[in-house]
């Protein structure tokens, strides 16, 4: 089964409308060479959102947001809506990202509203999950795991899984510099799909792509994803630099 890998950044908060269509411009210019063999996302602040859509018209960098609400309308402030989104130009969102979960109260019952209404507008989601280091520590990964998975994509069917991108995210690893060893991803990758079989069939299980999160940077790429369920990459700190990005995309391309 031949899996297209998708490399998305997460820009998370940190570039402004002002630098936006740079940044995107760079990653574009980068990269062209790869748009046929990878997907190529920028998932960025909402607020930045126009100038990305606007910079990345023409070239094969996709653009999306960091979150969604599940609701279309309504006295949600601060929040928006999967049709705002699409209606912006995008057709990628991050749900269920370990920072959401940690300081904003996210659970996995929330992410699968979110999810799913995502899938519903025609958005391509990568819903993240992973466990703590205390829960790693502690025995719980497979538990962890596998209620993530469960709840999060509860009423979630096979052909929604069109749609769908699992992304694995171990939270020790995020932003610490401190990076799954590849076998150590493939081994919780491999889980997830296992998990995936179970709830929509083993055929969709092996069509779905599963990304590692967590400071995946050009010298750790190729070996990453050399692994037969590593299927992409969700990437922050590396996102922000053009040349790091596009050096993440090209392993991606030689994998
Ligand atoms: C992320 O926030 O999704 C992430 C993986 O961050 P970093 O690459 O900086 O670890």
């Amino acid at each position: 089964m031949s899996r297209k890998k998708i490399i998305a950044g997460n820009w998370k908060m940190n570039v402004k409308p002002s630098e936006t269509a740079a940044l995107i411009k760079a990653v574009a210019e980068a990269t062209a060479e790869y748009g046929d063999k990878v997907e190529i996302v920028c998932c960025t602040p909402a607020i930045d959102v126009p100038a990305a859509v606007d910079a990345a018209a023409g070239t094969k960098v996709g653009v999306g947001t960091e979150n969604c609400h599940w609701k279309e309308s309504g006295a949600y402030t601060g929040e928006i809506s999967t049709g705002m989104i699409v209606d912006a130009g995008c057709h990628y969102v991050i749900t269920g990202h370990s920072e959401r979960r940690q300081y904003f109260g996210e659970t996995d019952e929330t992410v699968n509203l979110r999810t799913r209404a995502a899938i519903a507008a025609g958005l391509t989601v990568m819903m993240c999950i992973g466990e703590t280091l205390e829960e790693r520590d502690a025995g719980k990964l497979e538990e962890v795991i596998v209620r993530q998975m469960n709840v999060g994509l509860k009423d979630v069917t096979a052909a929604d899984c069109a749609k769908l991108v699992i992304a694995y995210e171990p939270v020790w690893a995020i932003g610490t510099g401190r990076t799954a060893t590849p076998d150590q991803a493939q081994e919780v990758h491999a889980l997830i799909r296992a998990t995936l079989a179970k709830l929509v069939g083993e055929e969709t299980a092996q069509t779905v792509r599963i990304q590692y999160g967590g400071s995946m940077k050009p010298g750790n790429a190729a070996e990453l994803l050399a692994k037969p369920d590593i299927d992409g990459g969700l990437i922050g700190g590396a996102a922000l630099k053009a040349a790091d990005f596009a050096g993440i995309i090209a392993a991606a391309a030689n994998a």
